[in-house]
């Protein structure tokens, strides 16, 4: 006589031993399993915090994952965008992680998004899923993808990483804050610092992203305890790790308060951009006081008729640097006195009677300290204007590295 079972309705026999470890905790079980296979998230960013997210959530069965980029795998996302893999460099991310999931995990539905999310397509996107996942790195996509999760009425699980350090939070869940909330003005544009400039060690992503993946599967399954309300914040170089808790959701916020006062989505780059007036504007060169890295090579390149002033990091020095540069790093830089800076330039005392005899020129990593450089030397030395020009360069060694000369390191 054949046995008679009852099984779960929608899992297989093959999908109860690969989920087995899960379905025997108690908290999760059966129910949660099936209830997960029924959901979808949207990872939004296949990058540091995307990778792990999205393997994780894949790993662990969802029925539906949708992953949005627009950008193709450089060789500098190895470090810390695990799933993609060498051979990957030069092709899509939304493709290189799908491939990495569909590897591990073949039953989910997997959808690719290979598009900027921008205010004319975010909303209908956000619409589709029941989680949002923000693995993005940038303030305009942040505000964006909250105000499209609050009216698209979707929880938002928001992680950061930043050097040694992460953050993370789950927004507009269950009656807690939105990011607008707590942030109801952007910083300005100068006081946010990207992976780029202020690097990044790859793990902290990797340990953001998979608690991202966890949040959102206990979101989607129901289960208590998320970081609603809440920030998790964590140091990865001292260990240090504190839960904080964030301000209520505010009666007065701008998108998810009693009378908001956005009601569709706005433009996030602009809205980012305005700068609030309590902070000075970020120093800019004019186009005349700047040179591009084509015209130091034409010009200056290996002649005596300039100082070359780089003004990164020791650190960053270390990496590579022209042989004959003076190196004086921008924070130092700025606290030398008149009469140091001349001397650390190794220009001449006496100026009186010179010829115009040389151009100082000075340079960074991207050509933003080097603009900030540019300026206070012209200040400090405004007396010798015009025996001495001073000058910065344009997208800086990374540019020079890319457009000019590709024996120099990029990184
Ligand atoms: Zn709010």
């Amino acid at each position: 006589m054949e046995a008679q079972y009852t099984l779960p309705d929608s899992l297989t026999n093959n999908e109860i031993l690969r989920y087995g470890r899960q379905l025997i905790l108690p908290e999760f079980g059966v129910t949660r399993q099936q209830l997960l296979k029924s959901k979808s998230a949207l990872v939004v960013g296949c990058g540091g915090l995307g990778c792990p997210a999205a393997i994780f959530l894949s790993a662990a069965g969802i029925g539906k994952l949708g992953l949005v980029d627009y950008d193709e795998v450089e060789m500098s996302n190895l470090h810390r965008q695990i799933l993609h893999k060498e051979k990957a460099v030069g092709s899509l991310k939304t493709e290189s992680v799908m491939r990495g999931c569909e590897e591990l995990n073949s039953r989910p539905e997997y959808r690719l998004h290979q598009l900027a999310l921008s205010s004319s397509n975010a909303f209908q996107l956000i619409s589709e899923y029941d989680v949002v996942l923000d693995c993005t790195d940038n303030m305009s996509t942040r505000y964006l993808l909250n105000d499209a999760c609050v009216l698209a009425k979707k929880p938002l699980v928001s992680g950061s990483a930043l050097k040694f350090e992460g953050q993370l939070t789950v927004y507009n869940y269950k009656d807690g804050p939105c990011y607008r909330c707590l942030y109801p003005v952007p910083p300005p544009a100068h006081a946010v610092t990207s992976c780029s400039e202020g690097g990044v060690m790859g793990v902290i992503p990797g340990i953001i992203g998979t608690m991202q993946a966890q949040e959102a599967i206990k979101v989607l399954t129901s289960l208590e305890g998320t970081l609603s309300g809440r920030l998790f914040l964590y140091d990865g170089l001292r260990f240090s790790t504190h839960v904080v808790k964030l301000r209520p959701q505010q009666s007065t916020c701008a998108i998810c308060g009693d009378k908001p006062t956005i009601t569709q989505l706005i433009d996030y780059v602009e809205f980012c951009a305005a700068l609030p007036t309590d902070n000075p504007p970020a120093v800019r060169q004019s186009q005349d006081e700047r040179i591009s890295v084509e015209d130091y090579k034409d010009k200056y390149l290996g002649r005596n008729n300039h100082i070359l002033v780089d003004v990164r990091p020791v650190h960053e020095i270390d990496i590579c640097r022209f042989s004959y540069s003076t190196n004086i790093p921008l924070n130092q830089l700025l606290n030398l006195s008149r009469s140091d800076l001349s001397q650390a330039l190794q220009l001449p005392a006496e100026t009186a009677g010179a010829e115009m005899t040389s151009v100082v020129i000075c340079l960074c990593h991207h050509g933003n300290d080097s603009q900030v450089a540019a300026k206070y030397i012209k200040n400090m030395l405004a007396d010798l204007t015009p025996l001495y020009r001073v000058v910065d360069i344009t997208g800086g060694l990374d540019s020079w590295a890319k457009l000019v000369d590709d024996n120099f390191p990029r990184y």
